[in-house]
């Protein structure tokens, strides 16, 4: 066993994370049904107005707005009906002088008509209309190139597609488009000790955890996780695998990271790279490490590794804290903002000052209680609802401190 050396702060694992992460260049090509959540790789214009034509806004009739000028309830201006307007049919013929045309909400407007008049401010009168309140010009017509003119942009490149701006595209007529690549992300849990869920436990043996909790994490923050088998301890397994995960832009190791005689990730690693940091001051998740690995003809600019803890809590823990930002860097996503609330600590928690902690805690109302059992016991997180976070120097943090919470959630 050989102790952690050099343990830098959370702080500067953050911005070294930062400085590493490269935003994915590849691009591909996506139909709309796939292109939301996606960042788009190039900005599109409307090649046509969007609508295409004038059309009404509302349910009534069409009609030259000075036409109506002075109606009241009780003195209606009399309009004759030329005929009736469906969305989806061709504009009627032109309005002739004191006529109006029933129009439905998305109809082209006839050549002559400026306005629409709601059909609840009309009644029928054999083949009249009576128009029992005057329009302006304009009013309840949706006018061409209105929602997009032609040659404004629907969206830009590096922008997010949101369900909207998927929509802005449909509605412009924009079948597919360039989007950025999702990251690929090799996966793998190291360990000797490790069976698969569903099979049965031999003497020393555990069911694998890691491997069920990060790629969820990794599916809602953008990229795809790339399943390895189970690695074992030894430096030949280590280097099997990673030479498996040609093709990946993030290799993820989680265990095999910390100091013990079997923990030989990091040496192998150093072998094929560079070590960016190896342990951080963090609680859990101490020997996390990051390494650039060397260049490849797949990847010129050397793909990252990025070592978990295998202790289940302190691996999901960590996911949430490095391995989210650094993927949302490279698949280009805006920052994470999971949501926080504020609660009052309802027990004392004794912190370990050398170290920043990530405390779980489950919510009882407006109280946060400590859920921490275990870096290595799952249910620390299983049974919270979220963390708080203790800095370095805290100490104890009495009962009754107000406390942010950031929640547990997907995205
Ligand atoms: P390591 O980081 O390899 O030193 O592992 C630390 C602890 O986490 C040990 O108790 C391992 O048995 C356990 N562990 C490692 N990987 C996993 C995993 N994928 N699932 C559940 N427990 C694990
Ligand atoms: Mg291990």
């Amino acid at each position: 066993m050989k102790p952690f050396t050099h343990v830098i702060p959370v702080s500067d694992a953050l911005r070294l994370v930062r400085e590493a992460a490269r935003p994915i260049e590849r691009r591909e090509r996506v139909t709309l049904t796939d292109a939301a959540g996606r960042i788009a790789a190039e900005t599109l214009t409307a090649r046509a107005d969007v609508p295409p034509f004038d059309r009404a806004a509302m349910d009534g009739y069409a009609v030259l707005a000075t036409g109506t000028d002075g109606a009241t309830a009780d003195a209606p201006r009399r309009l004759r009906m030329a005929g009736v307007t469906y969305a989806g049919d061709a504009p009627h013929a032109a309005l002739g002088p004191g006529e109006c045309v029933e129009i439905a909400t998305g109809a082209p407007l006839p050549p002559g008509a400026d306005a629409v008049v709601m059909v609840e401010h009309t009644a029928r009168e054999g083949a009249d209309v009576l128009i029992r309140e005057p329009v302006r010009a304009g009013r309840n017509v949706s006018h061409r190139g209105n929602d997009l003119p032609a040659g404004t942009a629907v969206v830009t490149a590096g922008q997010w597609l949101s369900p909207a701006r998927v929509g802005a595209l449909a509605a412009a007529g924009v079948a597919d488009l360039l989007v950025f690549a999702q990251p690929i992300v090799a996966l793998a849990s190291t360990g000797d000790e490790l069976v698969e869920p569903g099979r049965p436990l031999g003497p020393g043996q555990i069911h694998d955890v890691n491997r069920y909790t990060l790629p969820p994490v990794i599916a809602a923050h953008g990229a795809l996780a790339r399943h390895l088998p189970p690695i074992g301890d030894g430096l030949d397994d280590v280097h099997a695998a990673l030479d498996a995960t040609t093709g990946a832009d993030l290799v993820v190791f989680t265990g095999g990271s910390s100091v013990g005689d079997r923990d030989l990730v990091a040496a192998a690693v150093a072998e094929r790279g560079e070590i960016v940091f190896h342990g951080v001051a963090m609680k859990p998740g101490k020997p996390t490490l990051l390494a650039r690995l060397r260049a490849e003809a797949d990847a010129p600019a050397g793909r990252l590794f990025l070592g978990l803890s295998g202790n289940p809590t302190s691996c999901l823990a960590n996911a949430y804290v490095i391995l989210v930002p650094l993927l949302r860097l490279m698949g280009r996503l805006p920052a994470w903002q999971p949501r926080q609330v504020t609660a009052t600590l309802g027990r004392d928690i004794l912190a370990r000052a050398e170290r920043h902690e990530f405390h779980p805690v489950r919510m009882d109302g407006d109280t946060a209680v400590t859920a921490f059992k275990g870096s290595g016991e799952i249910t620390s997180l299983s049974h919270a609802d979220g963390y708080i976070e203790i800095p370095a120097g805290t100490g104890r943090l009495a009962a009754g401190t107000s406390v942010r919470v950031t929640l547990f959630a997907l995205s």
